[in-house]
């Protein structure tokens, strides 16, 4: 196994035998055996600066007195740093002092509006702190958290989580996005009032609930046409039920596509796609594609609130519709969604884990060279996605996997991380 407690934040690393996935390398990038030959990665000043095959000269000269440091990963798995794409850190480790609950998504949110009585400021900082380290500690270097709104005024955990976005900005990006239930968009000042705080929140995003427990057409349209205007971006739970008559997304998609939205639309669960008649879902698929829709599954919460019924076995997975959606060049992100809370009783804030799950679920194929993506493109939740993502001009954070291959990844967990070109000491 490599070591890097040798490497250190110098001017130049040069960190060679990087195994990266498939969707990371340029077009015709040589291959040895079928498989990609490895990388090697400049970085500079803490930037990446150039990515290359090995066995090619690196590109830049080095300027005599200059520090360069070289690191040999061997082969080792490479990710950029992981992107948790769906988070709850305010209601994240509160299920130990829930008691007993009903099983399904109903009951959970009403057992969170009960306890969110005991939010205090120090009760919601501890708990998102340790979701934090939690994440950091896994590699994500960028996390998006959804935040119960359940009035006009933003709920004391906004600007507690929004303090904690610039306390740990050195360590990740952590954005707010107000999780608020639609009937509240029906009012145009209760939209406006939203909107103000969202605008006065560096990095937050809009978001909202949409499902048929309070469908509403008018408020829904309300809020996509707010956003258009004011070219937001917008992060919306979206039909988190398996009943066929759910519409939310389509409405989502032919709106969007009318207004020419110019922001990035992320719609997260959709699971309701699974419950639809084949040629139904697959022409909604269609529509999702033509917008500016990025889908995020959520498969640790999904398969444990979707067809729950006491005493019976799920027939479903709920997982929306994973492969169809890439097939149509969807970008379609995993996401751990609710830990240790009303909504789910276990889980980590590691996005391997929820990974991990889709790939059983899901039976998704390559899941290292395609479905890696899926925790790592931060393109995929705002603006217009790369056609060629790449390493290069992105801090030189790195997420290494030294004890696994591209055939069994992600069963292994350990990993080292390398932040700015520094290593971190191994956890
Ligand atoms: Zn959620």
């Amino acid at each position: 196994m490599p070591t890097y407690s040798n490497l250190s934040a110098s001017a130049r690393q040069i960190v060679s035998g990087a195994r990266l996935p498939a969707w990371l390398l340029p077009f015709g990038w040589p291959t040895e055996h079928g498989l990609p030959v490895h990388a090697v990665i400049q970085i500079d000043n803490g930037h990446v600066t150039s990515v290359g095959p090995a066995g090619q000269q690196t590109p830049g000269t080095v300027a005599s007195g200059d520090a360069v440091e070289a690191l040999d990963l061997a082969g080792a798995l490479v990710l950029p740093g992981l992107l948790e794409a769906h988070a709850h850190l305010d209601k994240t480790y509160t299920r130990s002092r829930l008691g007993p609950l009903q099983p399904g998504l109903l009951s959970a949110i009403e057992a969170t509006r009960r306890d969110s009585r005991l939010y205090t400021r120090e009760d919601l900082r501890g708990r998102a702190e340790r979701a934090l380290e939690a994440a950091a500690q896994a590699g994500v270097t960028h996390l998006r958290t959804h935040i119960d709104w359940t009035n006009p005024e933003a709920p004391l955990a906004w600007s507690v989580i929004a303090d904690l976005a610039l306390v740990w900005r050195q360590h990740l990006r952590l954005q707010c996005i107000a999780l608020v239930p639609l009937p509240l968009f029906k009012s145009r000042l209760d939209a406006q009032t939203i909107v103000r705080q969202i605008e006065a929140t560096p990095d937050a995003v809009l978001g909202g609930f949409i499902h048929t427990s309070n469908e509403d057409p008018v408020a829904l349209d309300h809020l996509l046409t707010l956003a258009a205007d004011a070219g937001f971006d917008l992060d919306l739970h979206v039909d988190e039920e398996l009943s066929p008559r759910a519409g939310g997304l389509e409405f989502i998609a032919r709106r969007a596509t009318e207004l020419a939205f110019s922001g990035r639309i992320v719609c997260s669960h959709v699971c309701a796609l699974a419950a639809k008649p084949e040629n139904e879902a697959l022409a909604i698929l269609d529509k999702v594609a033509r917008a500016p829709i990025t889908l995020v599954a959520l498969p640790i919460t999904n398969l444990m609130l979707q067809d729950a019924v006491a005493g019976r076995t799920p027939r479903y997975r709920g997982l929306t519709l994973l492969k169809e959606a890439r097939m149509r060049d969807i970008p379609v992100l995993i996401g751990s969604d609710n830990v240790q809370d009303a909504f789910c009783p276990i889980g980590t804030h590691d996005p391997l884990d929820a990974l991990r799950l889709a790939v059983i679920a899901g039976q998704l194929d390559n899941p290292f060279d395609v479905w890696s993506q899926a925790i790592c493109r931060t393109d995929w939740v705002s603006g217009t996605p790369l056609p060629n993502p790449t390493l290069v001009g992105l801090p030189g954070d790195l997420t290494v996997f030294p004890d696994s291959d591209a055939y069994v990844w992600p069963s292994a967990e350990a990993r080292r991380l390398i932040r700015g070109g520094a290593a971190l000491p191994a956890f």
